[in-house]
């Protein structure tokens, strides 16, 4: 399994959301069996976590991100069509900036 470069998609998701987030990931049972959940403070900081018991590839964990990030930029908990589409579209782009930052790594 590749490691996950977890920088590069904190990046992305701070420039998808234009506000920092803060990743956490746990392994305990608190999160039972949600993949995910997102946290927006009153101050507005957000924080999404991550079970890594059910998301441990770049694959899942950009999955999983995604689906947050969508819940976010939609301001719902829904699981509507939009959210689908939205969820989709934001996983492209994350997929798409971790794999050019990976090729920019490798080419410095
Ligand atoms: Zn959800």
């Amino acid at each position: 399994m590749r490691t996950v470069r977890w920088a590069l998609l904190s990046t992305s998701v701070n420039h998808l959301l234009g506000t920092p987030v803060e990743i956490v990931g746990s392994t305990g049972q608190a999160m039972g069996r949600y993949r995910g959940l997102v946290h927006r403070g009153p101050d507005g900081s957000i924080i999404i976590a991550v079970n890594l018991n059910l998301a441990s590839t770049v694959d899942e964990i950009i999955a999983v991100l995604a689906h947050e990030v969508a819940h976010i930029v939609l301001n719902s908990p829904d699981h509507s069509r939009e959210h689908r589409a939205t969820a989709r579209r934001i996983a492209k782009t994350l997929r798409e900036e971790y794999d050019e930052g990976v090729r920019r790594a490798h080419n410095s």
